[in-house]
């Protein structure tokens, strides 16, 4: 099963809850993920089911991180936030240096997102699968 990721900085949680309601369809046969505040406020919008790690500031973007460099994640929607400054600014460089080593699709912006989904909508996502074979076994 593929697995995605939800990141959403504080003034991107509107839109990121606005993606999740629209596009739930495609994303509940999939094992979702999030920092903290960011899966809470999709799960109180839709009936999708995510693992939520720490809030970002607190360590939940290198929690993600994590299963980004055993290449455990295949989607990661990080709705960033471009004119503020974050006081976790170093994780959040790591994270998506991680999608580029690992060559995970990352969208960072809601444009980005929507083709993204789109294309994971229909079944664009076939070679994650492949490399899935081929995952480091973590569980
Ligand atoms: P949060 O973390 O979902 O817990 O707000 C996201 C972030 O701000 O990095």
């Amino acid at each position: 099963m593929l697995n995605i990721a939800f990141i959403a900085h504080d003034r991107k949680k509107e839109d990121i809850v606005n993606l999740a309601v629209a596009y739930e369809h495609v994303f509940k046969d999939k094992k979702l993920y999030s920092t903290g505040t960011t899966g809470q406020r999709i799960m109180e919008a839709t009936s999708l089911k995510i693992h939520r790690f720490l809030s970002g500031p607190l360590g939940g973007d290198q929690q993600i991180g994590a299963m980004i460099a055993q290449n455990e994640m295949d989607l990661v929607i990080f709705m960033r936030d471009p004119l503020m400054a974050q006081p976790h600014e170093p994780d959040i460089t790591a994270l998506l240096r991680l999608c580029d080593v690992h060559g995970i699709p990352v969208a960072t912006n809601m444009a980005t997102a929507e083709i993204l989904i789109k294309a994971l909508d229909r079944g664009d996502f076939g070679w994650r699968e492949l490399v899935e074979l081929h995952k480091p076994k973590a569980e």
